[in-house]
């Protein structure tokens, strides 16, 4: 859980921030560039707009003079007005303005200024009406008259036919173009004074329907007058100054806005880019974010598996490793001192080996739980491998502490275990070393740990032992003895065979011999094969031992009166492929009995699931070789499981014979064996017999051999021989054999 906390505020301000804060940045970058260019377009347009009202303004005025040249540069014109023939006037220079042009207004005046002819709102007027205008009027009259007295012909052309003047101004209440003509002759032929010209003025209202028109021609919305300046921002307006510079009103329209138009048609578009682009980052984020957690629980795992055993969860060895280089610095930095425990299960192979390799890797695992629980929070327990263990216990007050904790260990690991359905029962050997006592180098400290954990397999299992530095002599001579193993398998003359006698417990007969192996050691003296046989066993020398036995077993006994020569064997030469050649070839070789050889082996070999091992017992047992279950009852097998095994005989324990007349419950076990074995048709063979006790008690519960230095010692074979030689049993067991 921490790990995703923490992910997500890194990520949250490494990842996620800058990149949300880059979209946003874009985003309203792109919004104001694009909302700055519609108010830039907009505002030339606007500018635009006002230049063409203004143009449209000027071409008013040029317009209505225009018009009115129609009729005022005509000699007609000039000779009705002459004639003040009113008729005339009206039909040619009032209404018919009204009607053709859409003025609004047609006056005529004499070069007096005296109106002839006034024509107003669509209906002829009394001239005196004209007095009205007269104010407005008179600075253009003036102007154009001196112009005229003047002969200026200044903006004259072949189209613009006569000098005018014009102004806007309010005329009746309405904002106005006024223009002023003279009335000229276009022929030439009639004469005029210049000044003395009658005068023609035209009026064109702005605010009447005419704005409808210049909407359509010019496409401007909604254009009005206005005689105030409009005061909301939606519309544009031109000021519209008369000739003295004066505000007389103003024109006023909606604005053609294209780039806010087009803003307005693009906004939804971008709107919706813009929350697709934001959702597909999110979505992009979201994925980020879960790869990147998915990375770290991943990294978070790998280091896990780099720094602890896959099986148990426990450190492994490297991590073990570091936490006691910490540690040992701490004491040579501080003071203090510090455990080292080497673990190594005992009989965990057997367990392997009869309920398999997932009901061990349980078994490991419940130890783990077990280790941790008991050593507590401040010690590191490591799994170095196998069946091994380490732990540093920091902090030591003193040696007795430890040594408490080992036999607690020691203890625990007694109690079964629960697997695979049925109950498994192992070990512990544990080695202690002390720091800074034996040392302050980690690899020094934990190989002492170890060779005295090798001490206490070695003196009888589930023991402890704490290092000393003999141990290390005791190893080093271990070595030389494996050496001289060697060297004696290499030369001979230094291992022998002895036997010792086999009885019957009925008739108290010899019935057979157990060879046993003795080794002379130049300059050690006699050596115990409990010694010699492990270290073979150990470095492989075990399958030449065993080969040389056999031999040895098979040529001295060919020719004895038994039924039975036992040999010992190894579980490790039985799971080595070949076996039961090999020792075929070697009956052969010596020409022995098969029928007679009964071969000792433990019980975990026969309950192993070792398919090489069965080959083998199977292969034997076609050849007549018999089997027998070796120190029966310290195994691991129950008794319940004596009814499936294959072999022919069981040998007792002596542990359990040696327990007779002390303890009660031995005598039942052993009663309870040899029911069992009798009941699926084994024979029994009591070892160890030392008392008459034991002799009679063992011989009363029906078992069938007795073996023991109360009987006989295991002597060379020359006393074997003797035996036969000196007593009767020999010729009884000679006979016997010849009657079966
Ligand atoms: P084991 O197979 O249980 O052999 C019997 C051991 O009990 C022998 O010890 C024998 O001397 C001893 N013994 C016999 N009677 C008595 C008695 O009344 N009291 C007591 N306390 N002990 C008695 P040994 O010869 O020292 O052999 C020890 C073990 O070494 C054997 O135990 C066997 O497991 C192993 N061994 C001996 N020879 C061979 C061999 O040729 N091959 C293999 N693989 N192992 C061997
Ligand atoms: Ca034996
Ligand atoms: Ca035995």
């Amino acid at each position: 859980m921490p790990v995703k906390t923490a992910t997500s505020g890194a990520f949250l301000l490494k990842t996620a921030l800058p990149i949300l804060t880059a979209a946003s940045l874009a985003v309203a970058f792109a919004t104001a560039f694009a909302v700055w260019s519609a108010s830039e377009t907009d505002r030339i347009a606007i500018a635009r707009q006002e230049r063409l009202v203004h143009v449209i303004v000027d071409q008013l005025r040029s317009g209505i003079a225009h018009d009115q040249e129609s009729v005022t540069v005509w000699d007609d014109s000039v000779e009705a007005v002459e004639a003040q023939n009113l008729e005339w006037i009206d039909v040619n220079l009032g209404s018919w303005m009204q009607t053709y042009f859409g003025h609004d207004g047609a006056f005529v005046l004499t070069a007096d200024r005296v109106p002839l002819y006034a024509y107003l709102d669509g209906a002829v007027q009394a001239p005196q009406s004209f007095h009205a205008l007269q104010r407005i009027v008179g600075r253009l009259l003036d102007d154009l008259q001196k112009r005229l007295a003047a002969g200026d012909q200044t903006g004259v052309t072949d189209k613009v036919l006569s000098i005018g003047s014009t102004d806007i101004a309010v005329v009746n209440g309405h904002p106005s173009i006024v223009s002023v003509k003279p009335i000229v002759s276009d022929s030439g032929e009639i004469e005029q004074e210049p000044g003395q010209e009658a005068l023609h003025v035209a009026v064109r209202y702005l605010d009447s329907d005419f704005l409808d028109q210049l909407e359509r021609d010019y496409l401007i919305e909604n254009l009005g007058f206005a005689w105030a300046l409009p005061k909301t921002d939606h519309q544009s307006s031109v000021k519209i100054p008369d000739g003295s510079g004066k505000t007389i009103g103003y024109f006023t329209w909606t604005p053609y806005q294209p780039g806010s138009t087009v803003l307005k048609r693009v906004a939804p578009v971008m709107i919706s880019f813009l929350v697709a682009s934001l959702l597909l980052i999110s979505i992009l984020l979201a994925a980020l974010r879960r790869r990147s957690i998915k990375l770290q629980a991943s990294q978070a795992e790998i280091q896990h598996l780099a720094t602890h055993d896959q099986l148990t969860g426990l450190p492994n060895r490297r991590t073990f490793e570091r936490s006691l280089d910490e540690g040992l610095q701490r004491i040579r930095a501080e003071g203090g001192a510090l455990g080292v425990f080497y673990l190594d299960l005992d009989r965990f192979k057997e367990v392997n080996d009869t309920l398999g390799h997932p009901a061990g890797d349980e078994l490991l695992r419940e130890f783990a739980r077990r280790l941790v629980d008991l050593t507590g929070p401040q010690a590191v327990v490591a799994r170095l491998g196998g069946d091994e263990f380490t732990i540093f216990v920091p902090d030591v007050a003193s040696r007795d502490d430890l040594e408490r904790l080992a036999e607690d260990l020691i203890e625990m690991a007694r109690q079964p275990f629960s697997i695979a359905g049925s109950q498994a029962f192992v070990g512990v050997s544990v080695g202690i070393a002390i720091a800074p006592e034996h040392g302050l180098d980690r690899v020094n400290l934990t190989r002492r740990a170890d060779v005295a954990m090798y001490h206490a397999k070695h003196s009888g299992r589930s023991s402890h032992c704490l290092y000393s530095e003999e141990m290390d002599s005791l190893i080093e001579a271990r070595r030389e003895l494996e050496n001289d193993l060697r060297e004696a398998l290499d030369r001979g003359g230094q291992l022998h065979l002895h036997y010792q006698p086999l009885y019957s417990a009925a008739s108290s007969e010899l019935t057979g011999v157990e060879a046993l192996v003795r080794w002379k050691h130049p300059s050690r003296g006699w050596i115990s094969p409990v010694v010699f046989v492990a270290i073979a066993e150990e470095v492989g020398l075990i399958h030449r031992l065993g080969e040389w036995v056999l031999t040895e077993a098979c040529l001295a006994t060919k020719a004895w009166p038994v039924e039975t020569v036992a040999v010992n064997v190894s579980a490790l030469e039985l799971s080595k492929a070949g076996y039961a050649m090999r020792v075929a070839n070697t009956l052969m070789r010596t020409g022995a009995n098969p029928r007679h050889l009964e071969l000792e082996v433990t019980e975990s070999t026969f309950t192993a699931k070792d398919g090489e091992c069965q080959r083998n017992i199977q292969a034997l047992r076609e050849l007549g070789v018999r089997f027998a279950i070796d120190d029966f009852g310290t195994g691991f097998s129950s008794l319940s499981r004596l009814q499936q095994l294959d072999v022919d005989r069981i040998k007792i324990d002596r542990s359990f014979v040696q327990g007779f007349g002390k303890d009660g419950s031995d005598e039942a076990i052993v009663r309870a064996i040899i029911d069992l074995a009798k009941a699926s048709g084994l024979r029994t063979t009591a070892e160890g017999v030392e008392t008459e006790l034991q002799n009679e008690r063992l011989r009363s519960i029906g078992c069938d051999e007795l073996q023991g230095f109360l009987l006989h010692k295991p002597v060379p074979p020359e006393e074997i021989e003797r035996l036969w030689m000196e007593k009767r049993p020999l010729k009884t067991a000679a006979q016997s054999r010849e009657n079966g």
